[in-house]
């Protein structure tokens, strides 16, 4: 007997297809000669990677077999089979049989930098990893890699994926929406992301053409189980799998200590102080910038994330922030941030000028100009600079988390249910 550890990744593409159903139909094809051990693994990288398909998702596997050879072979032939055909679809699969331990810090790196392909061959060919390539450069293989070598050993969910029948790809999903309700209203917060809060839509189902019909969400195998007992749907389900997986934990996220340490393509969270009040751009994204000293970054809700943008719009400069997201570089514009939480640390005291009012008349007096001093505008009566009084404005904002709703929500993004942090 050994084990073998299979990673497969890049898959897909656009018009269909995806990674966790080649790995689940690799995984049922092996049924008569490897036993699978644990649950597979589905690992979301980099979600700032250019090179990224669909939702940029690897998936690996561990079996014990008499057989290699003969998994090997199945699993190569299924990849073959199954995945698109498309250029950009640079699959890659990789058969790891030992040095595991050797690949954890890079799985980590490839969830929160990017990887070059460079360095991923170098690192199987030093375990002695098998690499299997198809189209393109086979980019794939950094993603197969660090599915394999993912410990997913410290905060991790599980989601279960069920899948369509062939003849159903494409066209739209049939699901009674009342029976998700219903399993959302039983089985949440030990499933999460099965609606959205604010419009009720389900979030189950994917709006590709992928052979996904949908995917539970939640913390242990068992409760999305449960969850999936309750659905009813109004299509046949071809099979389904429990994967163990890094979406909802925040493991792209990088804290810095400073702005200044924010690069491109860096996912973070950073604190700062509101340096410029928010506005609405072209497309109704809103935009503020933050400062902590160091450097000074925009950061972005943008239109989608409609309710959240709200939040953003009732900053003010001064309100001290924790901002979670990732860091995109545009031409010509300041290093933006695209916000998945926004914490409002602060709410800073915010005043509004008054003029005084007349001490004769009690009317409001008019200023004068700059450094002028006011005018009774009735009686004539005069003040010096200096007489205005500043009042506190009621802030209509309140400090505490906030998170984009889940239609805009990163797979990697955790959710702020899973942070025990609801406002
Ligand atoms: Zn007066």
């Amino acid at each position: 007997m050994m084990r073998l550890h299979v990673g497969i990744d890049d898959t897909d593409s656009k018009e269909g297809m995806c990674t966790t159903y080649v790995g689940a139909v690799c995984i049922r094809r092996l049924k008569d000669c490897a036993r699978l051990l644990d649950h597979p693994k589905l690992i979301r990288l980099n979600p700032n990677c250019p090179f990224k398909t669909r939702g940029n998702c690897s998936i690996s596997f561990s079996v014990e077999t008499e057989n290699p050879r003969e998994v090997k072979r199945i699993v190569l032939e299924t990849v073959e089979e199954l995945a698109e055909k498309d250029p950009s679809t640079e699959s890659g699969v990789v058969f790891v049989e030992r040095g595991l331990e050797r690949l954890r810090a890079y799985a980590r790196r490839v969830v929160r930098e990017l990887v070059s392909l460079e360095e991923a061959e170098k690192l199987a060919a030093s375990i002695g990893a098998e690499v299997y390539k198809w189209r393109g450069e086979g980019r794939g293989i950094v993603g197969a890699l660090a599915a394999v070598g993912h410990p997913l050993d410290g905060d991790f969910t599980f989601e279960l994926l069920a899948y369509r029948r062939r003849e159903w790809w494409g066209k739209p999903r049939q699901i009674d929406p009342d029976s998700v309700a219903e399993m959302d209203r039983r089985t949440f917060p030990r499933t999460f992301d099965n609606l959205d809060p604010t419009t009720g839509e389900i979030r189950i189902t994917p709006h590709t053409p992928c052979p996904v019909l949908y995917g539970i969400r939640g913390e242990s195998a068992e409760a999305v189980l449960e969850a999936h007992r309750m659905v009813r749907t109004l299509e046949p389900v071809d099979f389904f799998q429990i994967y163990k997986t890094n979406q909802g934990t925040d493991e792209h996220l990088i804290e810095v200590s400073s702005l200044k340490e924010v690069r491109p393509l860096m996912s973070v969270i950073a604190e700062g102080e509101v340096s410029k009040n928010p506005r609405i751009i072209k497309g109704g994204h809103v935009i503020f910038s933050i400062s902590d000293g160091s450097a000074e970054l925009d950061c972005a809700a943008y239109e989608p994330t409609r309710e959240f943008r709200e939040v953003a719009l009732k900053l003010h400069a001064g309100d001290r922030v924790r901002v979670y997201g990732a860091a995109k570089q545009r031409e010509g514009l300041p290093l933006t941030i695209n916000l998945e939480k926004l914490e409002v640390v602060k709410v800073g005291k915010l005043f509004r000028k008054l003029n005084p009012t007349c001490p004769s008349c009690r009317r409001r007096m008019k200023s004068q100009g700059e450094g002028k001093g006011y005018r009774c505008p009735r009686c004539g009566e005069e003040l010096p600079p200096g007489s205005e009084r500043y009042v506190e404005v009621e802030r209509d904002l309140r400090e505490g988390i906030y998170e984009v709703p889940p239609r805009a929500r990163r797979h990697l993004s955790k959710p702020l249910v899973r942070m025990g942090r609801v406002y």
